[in-house]
C-alpha cells in the first residue's frame, strides 16, 4: 500500500517514522493508520479544497484512556499535532480533517462504553465512540422510557463530538451542550480533570449537577484545543406521554419576518416545546429533485422555477416543522393556540405530520440534500440571528445575494431556539470541478466577512474558515484563547488552529 510522506509542520520524515512506532507500541500497529489507501476516508472533508490540503499524516487508535495518556507523552516529546475526534463525521464542517495539513487523527471510536444509564434520574455517562444508535438500542433493550436528542445524522454520529462542537437536534433536549452534565477530560499533559462534581471522590451527582464548585469549566471543552474528553454525561428526556407535529406554509417569499414574529413568542413562553425548523422551498424540494432536473444553466435556479416546482409538490416558499410535547390534555390545549396564531398570520397549519428527529426516530432522511448536485460537496454557514423578523428578513436577503452573485442555490433550515436563531444555510457544490469549490470557497469567506461586519456572529463553522471566523470576532477574545492555550498546552500538541486557537 503506498504511503505519501504528509508531515506534520516542523517535524523530520525521521522524528515522525520514529512516533508512529513509538505509537505501535502503546495500541499496537494495526491502530496506527499510515497507507494512504486507509487514509482515504478521514482526508474526505466535503468542504471546498485549499491550496495546501488540510489532511492528516496518520491516523492512531487507542483502546482506553491509559492509551490516551501515553500517546500525548510521545506527542509532547516529538511536538506532534494530534486531533482528537470522536465519531469523525462532522459532515459540512470539515469531517474527520484537521484545521492544519499533517496533524495525527487520534480516533477515539474504540473507546465506546456506555458507562452508566440512570433511568430514574434521565442521565448516562458515555465515551466518546459511542453512537446515538448504539445508545437508542441500549434503552430500547431495557426498555428505558427514555428519548435521545440527535443531530440528522444521528444513526452513524455520537453524543460526544455533536456535544463538543455545540452541536443541536429537533426535541425539547436540543440544545446539547445545554443538556450535557459533567466531563472527564485528558489534558496535553495526561492530567485527568472531572469537571462538575466529577472531582468529589465517589461522586453520585456527576451526572445530575453540572456547575460543580467554583468556576464552570465544561465550556472551555467545546469548540476548543484544550484537551480530550473521554466521559461525557449527558441528560435524556422523559419519553413524553404524547406529542404532535406541525408544518406550517407561508405562502409567499415576503412573509419570512411575520412567520419569525409569530414563533417567537411561542418559543419564548415555551408554547412550542422544541425549537422547530424554518426551512425555504429550495432545501424541502432537494428531497424530491436534483438541481439539473430543474435547470441547466450556469448559476443558481432561479426563484420562479424554485416556486414552481415547489407548489407542483405542495411546498411553500417558507416553511416551520415544530412539535407539542407532554401530556394530551396540554398538547390539546396547545394545538388549538399555536393554530390560532399561525393562522391569524396567514398560514396554513397541516397537524400530525412526522418528523423523525423531532420524535426520537433515527433516520438518515435529510442526506438527500447531497444529491441537489453531483459529488456531495457541503459547507455550512452558521450565522446567529436575533429571533426578529427583520433580522431574519435581513440575513435572507443578505445570504441570498451573495450566493446568488457566486451562482449556488440559496437554502436554509433555520432553528429557533429561544431569543436567537441558528440560521444554518448548506453550501452545495460539486467538489470535482475546481471552478464550482472555489465559488464556493470565495463565497463562504464573503458571507463570513458581510455578516460579521453587520454585526451577526457565527455558531460554528468548518475547519478552513476557523482562522477567518476568529479574527472576526474579537482580538481579546483571541488572546485569552491563547492565553488559556498556553497554560493548558504548552507545546501546542492539541489540534492547532481549531477554532482559531494557536498557541
Ligand atoms: C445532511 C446533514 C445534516 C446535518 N444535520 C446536523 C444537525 O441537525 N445538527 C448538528 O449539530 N449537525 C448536523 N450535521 C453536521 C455533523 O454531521 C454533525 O454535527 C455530527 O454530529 C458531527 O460529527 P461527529 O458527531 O462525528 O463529531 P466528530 O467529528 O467526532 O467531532 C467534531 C469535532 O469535535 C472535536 N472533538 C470531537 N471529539 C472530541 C474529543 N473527544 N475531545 C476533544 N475534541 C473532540 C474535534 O475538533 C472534532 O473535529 C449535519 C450534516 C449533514 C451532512
Amino acid at each position: 500500500m503506498a504511503t505519501t510522506q504528509i508531515l506534520p509542520k516542523g517535524v523530520s520524515a525521521r522524528e515522525f517514522v520514529r512516533a508512529l512506532a513509538e505509537f505501535g507500541r502503546i495500541v499496537g500497529e494495526d491502530y496506527v493508520i499510515r497507507s494512504d489507501e486507509q487514509l482515504l476516508p478521514y482526508r474526505k472533508a466535503m468542504l471546498p479544497e485549499q491550496p495546501e490540503p488540510l489532511i492528516c499524516s496518520a491516523v492512531v487508535i487507542p483502546a482506553n484512556v491509559e492509551e490516551i495518556q501515553g500517546i500525548l507523552k510521545i506527542c509532547n516529546r516529538h511536538r506532534i499535532p494530534i486531533w482528537p475526534i470522536s465519531t469523525g463525521r462532522n459532515f459540512g464542517y470539515g469531517s474527520a480533517t484537521p484545521a492544519t495539513p499533517g496533524q495525527v487523527v487520534l480516533e477515539l471510536r474504540r473507546l465506546n462504553r456506555i458507562l452508566d444509564v440512570d433511568a430514574e434520574l434521565g442521565t448516562a455517562l458515555v465515551e466518546p465512540g459511542v453512537t446515538y444508535q448504539q445508545l437508542q438500542d441500549h434503552l430500547k433493550e431495557r426498555n428505558i422510557p427514555l428519548w435521545l436528542d440527535f443531530p440528522a445524522p444521528g444513526p452513524l454520529v455520537g453524543p460526544v463530538g455533536n456535544t463538543l462542537e455545540r452541536g443541536g437536534g429537533q426535541t425539547p433536549y436540543g440544545d446539547h451542550f445545554g443538556h450535557c452534565c459533567g466531563m472527564e477530560v485528558v489534558l496535553a499533559d495526561g492530567a485527568i480533570l472531572r469537571t462538575g462534581l466529577g472531582g468529589v471522590e465517589n461522586s453520585n451527582s456527576w451526572q445530575c449537577y453540572r456547575y460543580g464548585y467554583g468556576p464552570y469549566l465544561d465550556g472551555i471543552f467545546t469548540q476548543s484545543n484544550f484537551g480530550i474528553v473521554t466521559k461525557l454525561g449527558l441528560w435524556l428526556m422523559p419519553a413524553p406521554p404524547a406529542h404532535r407535529t406541525f408544518l406550517v406554509q407561508y405562502p409567499e417569499d415576503a412573509d419570512l419576518a411575520k412567520a419569525v414574529d409569530v414563533i417567537r413568542p411561542l418559543r419564548l413562553d415555551r408554547t412550542i416545546g422544541n425549537f422547530g425548523v424554518l426551512f425555504n422551498a429550495a432545501l424541502a424540494l432537494t428531497s424530491f429533485v436534483r438541481k439539473a432536473d430543474l435547470h441547466d444553466g450556469p448559476g443558481a435556479v432561479p426563484d420562479a422555477r424554485i416556486f414552481a416546482a415547489a407548489r407542483e409538490r405542495g411546498i411553500t416558499p417558507w416553511m416551520y416543522s415544530f412539535s407539542l410535547y407532554g401530556r394530551p390534555e396540554i398538547v390539546e390545549v396547545n394545538s388549538r393556540v399555536v393554530t390560532a396564531a399561525f393562522e391569524q398570520s396567514g398560514a396554513v397549519v397541516i397537524p400530525d405530520i412526522h418528523d423523525p428527529m423531532q420524535v426520537n426516530e433515527l433516520s438518515l432522511e435529510t442526506f438527500r440534500l447531497l444529491n441537489w448536485t453531483e459529488g456531495g460537496g457541503l459547507a455550512w454557514f452558521a450565522p446567529v440571528c436575533p429571533n426578529r423578523g427583520a433580522d431574519m428578513r435581513n440575513q435572507h436577503h443578505l445570504a441570498k445575494s451573495i450566493m446568488s452573485d457566486h451562482g449556488l442555490d440559496f437554502m436554509t433550515g433555520a432553528t429557533c431556539i429561544g431569543r436567537e436563531i441558528e440560521n444554518v444555510m448548506p453550501l452545495v457544490f460539486n467538489p470535482a470541478s475546481a471552478e464550482e469549490s472555489q465559488r464556493a470557497d470565495a463565497c463562504m469567506r464573503r458571507l463570513i466577512r458581510e455578516f460579521t461586519a453587520a454585526g451577526y456572529g457565527i455558531y460554528r463553522t468548518g475547519t478552513n474558515y476557523m482562522d477567518l471566523v476568529a479574527s472576526l470576532h474579537g482580538a481579546t477574545n483571541l488572546e485569552v484563547n491563547r492565553r488559556l492555550k498556553r497554560a493548558l498546552d504548552p507545546n501546542g500538541i492539541l489540534a492547532p488552529g481549531k477554532s482559531g486557537i494557536q498557541i
